[in-house]
């Protein structure tokens, strides 16, 4: 009988304790294992490989596409805006497409004007892009530039968007003896199909 007692007293004891961790547990850890928003901002422009760009295969057309600082730096991302609109050089051997072997064309990575082509591409060993010939004369604007006191330069631009896609020097391979040295950042590839 006593022995009952102490059983059944238990018992209530057990289900009181019970019922108590039950009300509190679930909401607890519901709240503290529910993810957290991933915070987003519309003002960050998305990823060169991702941004929508009007590509434009053939010979230049002329139709020149002209944009503001504010409208440029809107749309591109920091690095590109860097290279594209403030003539910046990237640091060799760290853009995407310098290894790069697939067969295909390579835009301007501002306004998607065609300007080489992976049949010109060769092995510079400088850490950029480099290429032989431009995929078109008409689509590139060759001028100097005297940005650096003890050389002078010939600057590569872009002929659709004047954006800056790097230099060409004339110690490249036959049959040009040129070479078109780019800026990663400043190409968008796109592999032949
Ligand atoms: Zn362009």
């Amino acid at each position: 009988m006593r022995f009952n007692i102490i059983a059944g007293l238990s018992l209530v004891i057990a289900v009181a304790a019970g019922a108590l961790v039950g009300s509190i547990s679930p909401r607890a850890s519901a709240s503290s294992s529910r993810p957290l928003p991933t915070p987003k901002s519309k003002t960050q422009p998305a990823p060169a490989s991702q941004r929508y760009l009007n590509f434009f295969d053939g010979k230049f057309d002329g139709q020149e596409v002209v944009k503001t600082d504010a409208e440029w730096k809107k749309e591109l991302a920091p690095m590109e805006y860097a290279v594209l609109r403030e003539a910046a050089t990237e640091a060799p051997y760290t853009g995407a497409l310098t290894k790069n072997h697939q067969v295909g064309i390579y835009y301007c990575a501002a306004c998607g004007l065609a300007v080489f082509s992976s049949e010109t591409k060769f092995e510079s060993g400088t850490g950029w892009p480099s290429f032989y010939k431009a995929l078109f004369k008409e689509n590139v604007i060759e001028k100097e530039d005297r940005s650096i006191p003890e050389e002078v330069r010939t600057e590569v631009e872009c002929a659709r968007c004047h954006s800056h896609l790097g230099h060409v020097f004339d110690d490249g391979p036959e049959p040009t003896g040129l070479r078109y040295c780019m800026n990663s950042a400043a190409l968008r590839f796109k592999p032949a199909k």
